[in-house]
């Protein structure tokens, strides 16, 4: 798996997904606890965090929504955060790793690796042997 160093770039998307989420956490109910950043092709960076409910939505997946009704189609990096996790960024779960990898398997994602370190890595390599549609 080849692994990506961060850029002042990804710095910037880590600040802004930080920023989202400290202006919509809602400490009373306990939500919205996840901020998200996406860095599309052309530069434009959407911004959102979670919805819980009875099905919820994680950040990732409202983030990329909120991309692609504004019209976008290329995406070069994403990172979710979170106020309580180490260095603050967290991993798409299983679902989001799925998405991405339908959307753009080769977005980079920002993640810890195993030394707590912040690196990024293609959604793809996040889920070997993901799911994909079979056409007939
Ligand atoms: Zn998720």
């Amino acid at each position: 798996m080849k692994k990506y160093p961060l850029t002042d770039k990804d710095k910037e998307l880590i600040a802004l997904a930080l920023e989202v989420l400290a202006q919509n956490f809602d400490d009373g109910i306990y939500n919205h606890t996840v901020g998200c950043a996406v860095l599309c092709k052309n530069q434009h960076i959407y911004r959102g965090v979670n919805c819980d409910g009875i099905h919820g939505s994680c950040a990732e997946y409202i983030t990329m929504g909120i991309a692609i009704s504004n019209g976008e189609r290329e995406f070069d990096t994403i990172v979710a955060v979170h106020e309580k996790h180490l260095n603050c960024v967290v991993p798409p779960c299983g679902n989001c790793r799925q998405m991405l990898f339908e959307y753009c398997p080769d977005i980079k994602v920002i993640v810890n690796d195993e030394n707590g370190n912040l690196i990024k890595v293609k959604a793809k390599d996040l889920l070997p042997f993901a799911w994909q549609p079979v056409t007939v």
